[in-house]
């Protein structure tokens, strides 16, 4: 266990928010986990805690007054397989693409479209991470938590996760109850591409390679590539890379819209209603590249907020609303932000 008191989370928030915490631990096996709970019951006795990964998604408002819990638990290990799959346990603690390389090297397929996500293995199962038409709900198996108030083990098979778009019960009816420690995946034993999402067949040909005999490796370097074109490295530009959640509308909503914009991009849902890109909601509301103070729009990609030098949470909170009310004047379509935003208790609604 390695515990720190009033410690900044500036190194595990890729937004670059210099934020304090009251108390950061980190542990690395479920055992040690059961010692930080006593710890903390001594120590830190009804103060709030936070789970977090490597701080990808999330936006410190202000200090967080409680006790911030990291995991370090580590492994990749194949349990079983039969003919077709393989069912493979990552420790929480696990680099998400550490994760996804591994799998590329060893033939397991069906991560490889999640190339380059950043974050851990554990909230990968938080958050459903999604990207090139996979979501991690497609490979979950299980996911195996520890109940922080009672200490008691559970698994919740992926079902049981309810899982949607980027929200999972996690998020929801058990927020902040569970610590993740592993996932249990099943995966492929034979790869087929699934190429035909953001323009990953397109970037292949102009790559030389015929899109229909693609390898794993070659796709997983194919869209590292688009990625690393399309998005700020949180190294160089603090960001948490989309900052708002697509809106999806009923279809009539859609249909006035496309009266009167006939370039409005959308996806048909299996439901009925129809995924309008934020981006472009944005876009047109004239936000791409632009700021407020510190604040910034990314200028290649409407939908990623960026930290220009020196911004602090509010100062993103307060873009982020002017974006959100200013595409609902415009279109009278309420978008919402994806990112966690964290205040000095913990996760805070932003409606
Ligand atoms: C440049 C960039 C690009 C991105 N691209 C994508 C993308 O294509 N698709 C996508 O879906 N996301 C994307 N994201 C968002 C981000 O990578 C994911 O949301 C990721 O899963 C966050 O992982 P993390 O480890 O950083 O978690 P954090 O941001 O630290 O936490 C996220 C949530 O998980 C909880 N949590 C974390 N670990 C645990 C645990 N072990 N137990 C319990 N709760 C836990 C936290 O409380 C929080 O609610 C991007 C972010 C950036 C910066």
């Amino acid at each position: 266990m390695i515990e720190r008191t009033n410690y900044s989370m500036l190194q595990h928030n890729t937004f670059g928010i210099d934020a304090a915490t009251t108390c950061f631990i980190e542990y690395d096996s479920e055992e040690d986990l059961q010692e930080v709970r006593k710890r903390i019951a001594v120590a830190y006795h009804g103060l709030p805690i936070l789970h977090v990964g490597k701080g990808s998604n999330l936006l410190f408002l202000e200090n967080f007054q409680g006790v911030i819990l990291h995991s370090a638990i580590k492994g990749i290990t194949e349990i079983s397989q039969t003919e077709n799959e393989i069912y493979v346990r990552a420790g929480a603690g696990e680099v998400w693409d550490d994760f996804v390389d591994t799998c590329v090297k060893r033939g397991w397929a069906g991560v490889e479209n999640l190339s380059w996500i950043p974050g851990e293995v554990g909230a990968a199962a938080i958050q459903n991470i999604g990207a090139y038409g996979v979501e991690a709900k497609d490979v979950i198996y299980e996911v195996e938590c520890l109940e922080l108030a009672t200490g008691d083990k559970r698994i919740f098979s992926c079902e049981e996760c309810h899982y949607g778009y980027r929200k999972s019960i996690f998020k929801e009816q058990l927020r902040g109850q569970y610590a993740v420690l592993s996932v249990v995946f099943r995966l492929k034993c034979s790869f087929t591409p699934n190429i035909e999402y953001g323009g990953v067949r397109k970037a292949l040909t102009e790559l030389g390679i015929e899109p229909d005999k693609v390898t794993m490796t070659q796709l997983r370097n194919a869209i590292i590539d688009i990625r690393k074109q399309k998005l700020p490295d949180p190294e160089v530009q603090g960001n948490a890379g989309s900052f708002f959640m697509n809106p999806v509308v009923e279809k009539v909503v859609y249909e006035q819209l496309a009266q009167q914009y006939d370039s409005c991009p959308h996806y048909d849902q299996p439901d009925g209603r129809i995924k309008i890109p934020a981006g472009w909601l944005i876009e047109q509301c004239g936000w791409k590249g632009q700021n407020l103070g510190p604040a910034g729009v990314h200028k290649k990609q409407a939908l990623v907020l960026v930290n220009l030098g020196g911004a602090t949470g509010e100062d993103i909170a307060r873009l982020s609303e002017t974006i959100c009310r200013n595409v609902y004047e415009r279109f009278g379509i309420a978008i919402h932000p994806e990112v966690n935003f964290i205040g000095k208790n913990g996760l805070i609604d932003v409606k």
